[in-house]
């Protein structure tokens, strides 16, 4: 017992890395047999969550044979339009999960067992968990094509390996893969935090930027910094590797003051339970305001990240008057690159020249209470947490317009907004949906539920929110054929599909009234029928293809080819 704790104490004093584990160095081979060059690392910052993978780039193109990086069994199979996209899990017998996403299409013999389901549950959309060992792959097996499907904005796969019993994602650069990267992390803004009541930062009570030069030796330097009370710093910053422009996520991050650790986080692992409170590890604030994330070296509020190696006052710096402080950020990459940014600080206080307080409203929302609003027009209802810290939240409405505050604030969790839809008439409310309006106030639909004199959307997103009407159908068009055609050497059909204004919600299609699969690529719009699937018996094909849209709206299209 006495070896144990003193093993705890010599692991929590050293205190970094505590956690550390080891990886299987030489287990795996990579899922793609061209050098890897990573448009996107493990914990990059991305919208309400941290990158759970790399992104590994495809040299502007789908269709790359991408392997089974180990001996393993399919675990799940999922068909999303969203997400993901078409995404195989692979559980290997060493106790980790691979995963491999954003897939143009599967090899043959899951094509072939997926398109059974598909055509099984009348659905493009469909996700399965085979048994254990029912689809089982070698290492070096081709597995799929790699592609843009899904939530992605370019070629590229998605790669991810999960501890197969916690389905923790870890960073799969800790497996041996190779990639170049001699390049330092680089930062390109630096931020000051007076964070303690009558706390002051350059002659401020508010954030304030700092600036900062390269010295001979690489390291920055920043301006010197007068303050008193408790601060805390955050920067801007982005790794790159060797062979691409790519902005990518940096690894790990580390405050030091006057010698001491203060904090120390890395994206070796996190849980997707927590990956929303990355909206506490960047300022939100300056993320709405100007789409760029700082991230801050000290804990806030409602912070609820495992990702923190050594914290010491949560990263926060008590500056006493006539003392001074070094403050150092050390910006590593996982090759161990570093970025060492100094900041010296200066204990005094000081006339402020900037004197902010935060606008008050009406309306004062206690974080852990649930909070409700009744603006007349809607009803808002934020459960208890749904925000991290208290504020003054600004409501306000219109005719069918309500605003609740703006995107500068995150929320946790969904919160209610229930309109009132008594004035209008049944034929209006069927076409009526609740749509949030972006910066350039263009309507966008949010899930609507309908019931009685009410209209119900839950979200995350604060914003301007209003009622928008949805009268035009959606439209269908033939893409790569024309009615009438004969189309004997072709491989597929495809046709475009649209909606203006609430958006396709299904869509479905027969072939002389059997149903067929039709891929749906929301990015292009386009729906597209496989002839591989199915053997066509007949010469004269009728194709009919029927599109609704969020509101119910609906169309259909009828054309006739012929085929040999
Ligand atoms: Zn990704």
């Amino acid at each position: 017992m006495g070896r144990t704790f003193l093993i705890f104490l010599l692991i929590s004093s050293m205190g970094i890395s505590a956690q550390e584990t080891t990886y299987p160095k030489e287990a795996f081979r990579p899922p793609l047999d061209i050098p890897l060059i990573l448009a996107g690392t493990f914990g990059e910052l991305r919208s309400n969550h941290f990158h759970s993978g790399i992104d590994i780039k495809t040299q502007q193109r789908e269709g790359l044979p991408v392997y089974a990086i180990g001996n393993g069994t399919i675990t799940r199979i999922k068909v999303s339009l969203w997400g993901y996209g078409k995404v195989l899990y692979v559980a290997h017998p060493n106790g980790y999960t691979s995963v491999y996403g954003h897939l143009q299409k599967f090899s043959p013999k899951i094509e072939e067992y997926i398109k059974k389901i598909q055509y099984g549950k009348k659905s493009y959309e469909v996700e399965v968990f085979p048994e254990y060992g029912e689809i089982k792959l070698e290492k070096g097996e081709v597995i799929a094509y790699s592609g843009n499907t899904g939530g992605s904005s370019g070629p590229h796969l998605h790669f991810e390996i999960r501890s197969s019993i916690s389905e923790k994602p870890t960073n799969p650069l800790l497996y041996g893969y190779e990639v170049r990267d001699a390049t330092n992390p680089t930062v390109v803004g630096l931020y000051g935090y007076p964070l303690s009541k009558n706390a002051q930062l350059n002659q401020s009570n508010t954030k304030s930027q700092i600036n900062f030069t390269r010295q001979k030796d690489g390291s920055l330097l920043a301006d010197k910094v007068t303050a008193l009370g408790t601060i805390g710093f955050g920067f801007v910053g982005f790794d790159r590797q060797d062979l691409a422009a790519n902005k990518n996520g940096v690894y790990s991050v580390r405050q030091v003051v006057n010698g001491q650790v203060y904090s120390d986080y890395d994206f070796e692992s996190f849980s997707f339970s927590e990956t929303r409170y990355i909206n506490t590890l960047i300022d939100y604030g300056h993320f709405g305001k100007y789409r760029q994330r700082i991230q801050k070296s000290f804990k806030s509020p409602g912070n609820h990240l495992s990702i923190y190696n050594k914290l010491v006052n949560d990263g926060k710096i008590v500056v006493k008057e006539g003392l001074s402080y070094t403050v150092e950020l050390l910006i590593y990459d996982l090759e161990g690159n570093l970025t060492k940014l100094v900041i010296p600080v200066e204990g005094k206080n000081q006339p402020l020249k900037i004197d902010e307080e935060t606008p008050k409203t009406d309306n004062y929302i206690v974080a852990k209470r649930p909070n409700n609003f009744d603006l007349g027009i809607a009803k808002v209802y934020f459960p208890a947490n749904t925000f991290y810290e208290d504020f003054y939240i600004d409501l306000r409405k219109g005719s069918d317009t309500v605003m609740v505050h703006n995107n500068r604030v995150p929320a946790h969790r969904n919160f209610t907004l229930t309109f009132d839809v008594s004035k209008y008439s049944e034929a209006e409310r069927k076409q009526l949906f609740i749509a949030r309006l972006d910066k350039n106030s263009r309507p966008s639909y949010t899930s609507t539920y309908k019931r009685g004199n009410t209209f119900t959307t839950r979200t995350r997103n604060l914003g301007t929110y209003t009622l928008a009407r949805d009268t035009v159908p959606p439209t269908i068009r033939t893409k790569n054929f024309k009615h009438k055609q004969w189309l004997t050497n072709y491989h597929y059909l495809s046709l475009t599909i649209a909606d203006d204004l609430s958006g396709i919600d299904t869509y479905s299609a027969t072939l002389n009234g059997e149903w067929i699969l039709m891929e749906y690529e929301p990015k292009k719009n386009t729906i597209t029928y496989n002839f591989d699937d199915r053997i066509l018996d007949k010469k004269q094909c009728v194709l009919k293809v029927t599109v609704t849209d969020n509101v119910g709206n609906t169309n259909t299209h009828e054309v006739t080819f012929y085929r040999k």
